[in-house]
């Protein structure tokens, strides 16, 4: 059977306005004994994998994995492969947020095995990045995009998220014109929600921010869908698009470990 492992790091140079993920900003000091934690886990985990079995995915999300550096990746990587048996040809991902990244980093981690790449470029508009507190403009997604191809990934997915306060339907049809351009190997397509506890949640509570239009979200799913669809790409989730086949997917069912730390079944 081949099974997937997912880590999460915990770590953000700055929280989002609309998110409630598991995640910090503030705090890149404690990255350190952080990776040393999931060294350990590793280690404790892979003593109870089952003999016989391969890794087929690994999946790093956040947070913001690419705030780890190359050596860091490299020495979970290390424990990794001691503890774990994996299949030629795995699909190792990295979340990147595309304001923090650059090309000597992206090569190293190539160098290092990682073969895919997850950047969260959520809109192509200025103005909406600034609403959601990004921390990168479009002009970083562009050399993201880039560096990651000179580096050698030929294989990455874009995070979009559409339905937010103020949105147009033209604003959104560039932001999907744009990524389109960028021809990725996968798309998502998120509808933004209103977490309780976000400074999105407390803003629209008290008519600081407008509420989005479902009736405008739904217009905007179904306008993406059929660009998507149009530019060959095959819808084989709900938020979810990839040029010739689904990617390998962590399913949660094949997954060795389901609790509260660094190594568990993705949720979303
Ligand atoms: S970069 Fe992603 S995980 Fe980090 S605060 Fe923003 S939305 Fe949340």
């Amino acid at each position: 059977m081949n099974y997937s492992l997912y880590f999460h790091i915990p770590f953000c140079v700055h929280r989002c306005a609309y998110c409630d993920f598991n995640t910090y900003a503030g705090q890149e000091a404690s990255i350190p004994a952080y990776v040393e934690a999931l060294g350990r886990e590793v280690e404790f985990v892979g003593q109870n994998f089952p003999a016989g079995n391969q890794v087929h995915t690994i999946f790093f999300g956040g947070g913001t994995p690419s705030l780890l550096s190359p050596a860091q990746f490299d020495s979970i990587f290390r424990s990794i492969h001691k503890h774990f048996p994996l299949t030629n040809d795995a699909e190792i991902t990295i979340e990147a947020n595309p304001g923090t990244v650059h090309l000597e980093q992206l090569q190293a981690l190539y160098a290092i095995g990682i073969n895919r790449l997850s950047f969260g470029v959520q809109s192509a508009n200025g103005e909406e990045l600034r609403m959601l507190e990004r921390a990168h403009d479009f002009f970083d997604v562009l050399d993201a995009v880039h560096w990651a191809r000179t580096a050698g990934f030929d294989n990455f997915n874009l995070d979009l998220i559409y339905g937010l306060p103020e949105q147009t339907l033209g604003t959104w049809q560039t932001t999907v014109e744009r990524i389109l351009g960028l021809h990725p190997d996968h798309i998502s397509a998120y509808a933004l929600t209103l977490e309780h506890g976000t400074p999105f949640g407390r803003w629209t509570a008290r008519g600081l921010l407008p509420l989005p239009d479902p009736d405008l979200a739904a217009e905007m799913y179904e306008w993406a869908s059929e660009a998507f669809d149009a530019a060959g790409y095959l819808q084989y989730e709900i938020s979810n698009w990839a040029l010739d086949h689904p990617p390998s997917i962590i399913a949660p069912q094949s997954s060795i470990v389901n609790h509260q730390s660094s190594i568990i079944n993705r949720k979303s």
